[in-house]
């Protein structure tokens, strides 16, 4: 039987044991963290995963036994493999998809088939992928299931189906050194010192975003002071481990998922801050308004596309923003389109009964440009066609940024703003792999006995990220890197 160490705890770590012990394997899974840190980044997400699905039938298989009465007047529609390729193909510089990308296209739908099987379950996202229009529920942006209980509850059902297929899980173990026999891989060594053997390991240990220090290095300097929004044990340890050894890197180590964060967000996820609220630091309904600089300036095509390609690009413009903060500005008119997040107690939020009257309360802003942006704004905005189920087309005339959907003019009050800043959510450069899951070394062979899934595999990602992508690549390979670990016994 083989010995499998698995090092890390997110979704990605839980998909290689489970697949591995499937497989037969004697799993050990080894996590950084205690209780509270269980599950990684992949505990504070809201459980999204996308995949391609060819139709209405192939959702409602995944919610089979749902009692939800509202599944019966949705609209799922499709999401073909062509849509989620060309998806990704659009944030990868004009690139064709690589074997990885491939890989993620054609096994999503089966590897989220595999976890609903064994036993993770699935639930619509009514409340932000579809909007109720004649009665039925559309949804749209090719993103439709969230794991049951979000992160939460995805990662507590993978530990229970990994622990009843007889994984051992071993928290407050951090992994220092990958333990070579030959050049073979034949273990860890704990920073405690103790180590462990094993036939094959499996790296689901994270990227690099809770490292300032790599952050600054590889993504510029107004990263070091980023909010991290996830956990803070993700400091690019498995990545070190690998490369000493040999590995190569993959992807673009200048990039990262990065989202529009309200300014009062704690630096890390915090342990005090139960994970079900931390999500809702973030603030992704910009679509629906503009968004202002210190200098009273647009920076952004708010409406370039649904926010599901957008978000995970707009962190980064704003950090790019003088101060690295901004103002999402939105009248009485879209203000119940806006998530719940908004309404939390939390959120840093500005009300007037007229634009000149909010801009005033606005710390920092020029008050005299930031007026005229907005008169300029209301004037191109002519608000004809506005639909939030689709691309409507509902654009700004003439302006040298444009808006290019939903761009209602702002006039109704009252008028709203909240002061966001940048929140990095993951990175997108890692280590080189097979879409076996062996990590490869320099020459593009594999490393005997080594293994990697999840975030700490790089060049799925590029320039931006179709929302919901993570969980399910890290999915699709951990699946894989579990599989081929089992069977890789020499
Ligand atoms: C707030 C938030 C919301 C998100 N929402 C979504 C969403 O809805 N859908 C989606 O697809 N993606 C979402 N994401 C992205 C998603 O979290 C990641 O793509 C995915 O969870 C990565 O999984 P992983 O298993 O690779 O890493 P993680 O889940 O982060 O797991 C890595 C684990 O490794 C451990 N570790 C690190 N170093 C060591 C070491 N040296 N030794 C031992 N253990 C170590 C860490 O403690 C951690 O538990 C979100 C992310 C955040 C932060």
């Amino acid at each position: 039987m083989a010995r499998v160490v698995v090092v890390g705890s997110g979704n990605a770590a839980l998909c290689a044991a489970i697949a591995a012990a499937e497989h037969g394997a004697e799993v050990t899974i080894l996590e950084a963290g205690s209780e509270s840190d269980f599950g990684g980044n992949s505990r504070y997400t809201a459980g999204a995963m996308r995949f391609a699905y060819a139709g209405p039938d192939a959702i409602l298989g995944l919610l089979a036994g749902s009692d939800d009465e509202r599944i019966g007047i949705s609209d799922f529609g499709a999401y073909p493999k062509t849509q989620f390729a060309e998806d990704l193909r659009s944030f990868s510089s004009g690139l064709p998809l690589n074997a990885l990308q491939n890989l993620l296209v054609d096994e999503s739908y089966a590897t989220v088939a595999w976890l609903s099987d064994v036993g993770v379950g699935f639930e619509p996202i009514f409340a932000r992928q579809s909007f109720l229009k004649n009665g039925r529920y559309r949804f749209w942006g090719g993103l439709t299931l969230a794991t049951a209980g979000e992160g939460e509850g995805l990662v507590q059902a993978e530990r229970r189906i990994a622990e009843a297929l007889g994984c051992a899980l071993r928290l407050e173990h951090v992994v220092t050194e990958l333990l070579l026999d030959g050049h073979r891989v034949s273990g860890v060594r704990c920073q405690s010192d103790e180590a462990l053997q094993a036939d094959a390991v499996v790296l689901a240990c994270g990227g690099f975003e809770a490292n300032a220090e790599l952050r600054s290095r590889h993504l510029g300097a107004n990263w070091r002071h980023a909010k991290v929004r996830g956990t803070p044990l993700n400091t690019g340890q498995g990545i070190e481990m690998a490369t000493t050894i040999g590995a190569a890197t993959a992807g673009q180590y200048g990039a990262c998922h990065a989202v529009c964060m309200d300014v009062s967000t704690p630096n890390f996820g915090a342990s005090t801050i139960a994970h079900s609220e931390r999500k809702n630091f973030r603030k992704i309904s910009y679509v629906f308004g503009v968004m202002l600089n210190r200098n009273g300036v647009r920076f952004v095509d708010e409406g370039a596309d649904f926010r599901n390609y957008t978000y995970a690009q707009y962190g980064k413009a704003v950090l790019d923003q003088p101060g690295a903060v901004a103002w999402q500005i939105f009248d009485g008119q879209v203000e119940k389109l806006l998530y719940e997040e908004y309404r939390r107690d939390h959120a840093t939020r500005y009300r007037g009964g007229s634009l000149e009257e909010l801009i005033a309360m606005l710390p920092g802003i020029d008050r005299r440009t930031a007026l005229q942006t907005m008169e300029d704004y209301n004037r191109a905005a002519v608000g004809d066609g506005f639909d939030p189920t689709i691309k409507d087309g509902c654009e700004t005339q003439g302006l040298d940024l444009p808006k290019s959907n939903w761009a209602l003019p702002l006039r109704t009050p009252p008028f709203l703003a909240f002061e966001v800043t940048g929140g990095i959510t993951f990175t997108y450069g890692g280590l080189a792999a097979s879409t076996d899951g062996e990590v490869l070394d320099d020459r593009g062979e594999p490393i005997d006995g080594l293994f990697a899934a999840g975030e700490i595999v790089g060049g799925i990602f590029f320039d931006g990220y179709p929302g919901g992508s993570g969980l399910t690549a890290g999915a699709v390979m951990g699946r894989r890197a579990g599989r081929s670990a089992a069977s890789s016994v020499m």
